[in-house]
């Protein structure tokens, strides 16, 4: 009865936007290039090679290859390093100028599809989740899952269908990491399939919270795209900022001396204890607050890039959940739906975290899982496998969107399903 109005919702528009000045965001990468160096399973030698030389690296997983960003002046001592590598940014500055360069479209109506066309600022999110409330007052609130460091609140939104709040939780957050903007898009962004759309809110509450790390948000945006961590002051003097958000939970927060970086200059820095920091304290306290209440259903943390799907545990590879069959099951599920639905054949991988990709500690997923008794639970890398990585082009926000929505889609209608004989109520 009501299902255009619950499209709406979990459709998206866009309210009024204020243009990011694209110069401001390239600047510090102007004229750097981004390459991706084959290690075919030599990473040692690869890394050994690369020590020469100073880079930013963009991924963990090394076994194929190592994604790194060059300065100009690193240039030819790269070249002269003799590796294999395939260009994935000719100009990175110019790439990340290309990503908000369409600032023209950005005034956008609720539920109008073009906001998948272009990236947003924080403010625009803000402002879109309250233009969603807008449209379905008596079946949504905007919600705070608490603070950030610089004191923005961590907002999202809930909603539910018929017969009012309060059934099994799923809940989503997205763009823990500064620089993954297309998880952002993707969690705002649910643009089709009414009946589905209507049948999954009748039977569970949605909690989506687009932007968990809005600090590291803002300041991908103003200062430095390829900013990851919040944006809090490290430790005793350190000079270095930010926590990364993603290794602070509590649970197997220092579980593994692998999983996660006790450097306050690192990416992965972890934090001086569990959940040291305000995000992940808001964060924490709303699973908390659901698990003790309707309890969880899904909780899925929204990143990228490397299309994978990712379940705990990640702390540890050798570790293996007594649901990890369920959640391999229907991961695969998932996967299958999204390739059947893209142009091009999209594939995921999917498998347990610390096994499939490396290990991890103080991660959502396990946290979640663990602590919060999530029914399934995962991390879900968005595209790419790296042609553009971080930067990826917004003319591709649309397919990202529409073959997750087809993931989200089977994925929902599995959750009641029971999978293996002999399963019983955990
Ligand atoms: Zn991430």
């Amino acid at each position: 009865m009501r299902s255009l109005r619950l499209v709406s919702i979990l459709a998206v528009g866009a309210v009024s936007a204020s243009a990011i000045p694209a110069t401001k965001v390239s600047l510090p990468y102007d004229g750097f290039k981004v390459f991706r160096v084959k290690t075919h399973a030599h990473a040692s030698e690869v890394q050994k090679k690369l020590s020469n030389i100073t880079f930013e690296q963009w991924n963990h997983d090394v076994n194929s290859h190592i994604d790194i960003v060059l300065a100009p002046d690193q240039l030819v001592a790269f070249e002269e390093l003799g590796l294999e590598s395939d260009t994935m940014h000719q100009d990175l500055g110019a790439s990340i100028a290309a990503e908000s360069a369409h600032s023209s479209l950005w005034r956008r109506q609720a539920g109008d599809p073009a906001w998948f066309d272009s990236y947003h600022d924080y403010q625009d999110h803000i402002k879109y989740l309250q233009s969603l409330h807008d449209l379905f007052p008596g079946n949504s609130e905007i919600i705070s899952s608490g603070y950030s460091y610089e004191n923005r609140s961590l907002n999202g939104i809930h909603l539910w269908g018929a017969g009012g709040p309060g059934k099994p939780a799923v809940l989503y957050h997205g763009t823990v990491h500064a620089r993954e903007w297309i998880s952002t898009a993707l969690v705002t962004g649910y643009n089709a399939g009414d009946n589905d759309t209507r049948s999954v809110l009748d039977k569970y509450d949605f909690y989506i919270i687009p932007v968990v790390n809005p600090d590291g948000f803002v300041y991908t945006q103003t200062t430095q795209r390829l900013w990851r961590k919040n944006r809090q002051p490290g430790p005793n003097g350190s000079t270095c900022y930010g926590r990364d958000i993603n290794r602070n939970w509590e649970f197997a927060w220092d579980a593994n001396p692998q999983g996660a970086s006790t450097n306050p200059c690192s990416q992965t820095y972890k934090g001086e204890q569990p959940s040291d920091s305000p995000e992940n304290k808001g964060l924490d306290k709303l699973v908390r607050q659901l698990r003790d209440g309707p309890g969880i259903k899904l909780y899925i943390d929204w990143h990228s890039y490397g299309q994978y799907i990712l379940s705990p545990f990640g702390y540890k590879e050798t570790l293996y959940a007594p649901e990890l069959g369920k959640w391999t099951k229907a991961a695969q599920m998932v996967s299958d739906a999204i390739r059947d639905s893209s142009s091009d054949l999209t594939t995921f991988t999917f498998g347990p975290s610390g096994a499939t990709l490396y290990p991890t500690t103080g991660a959502a997923p396990d946290h979640v899982y663990s602590i919060g008794r999530a029914e399934f639970s995962y991390t879900i890398e968005l595209r790419d496998i790296g042609k553009y990585g971080f930067v990826l082009p917004p003319e591709l926000i649309r397919p990202t969107v529409e073959e997750q929505w087809a993931g989200q889609k089977v994925l929902w209608s599995l959750l009641d399903e029971v999978f293996f004989d002999g399963e019983g109520p955990a």
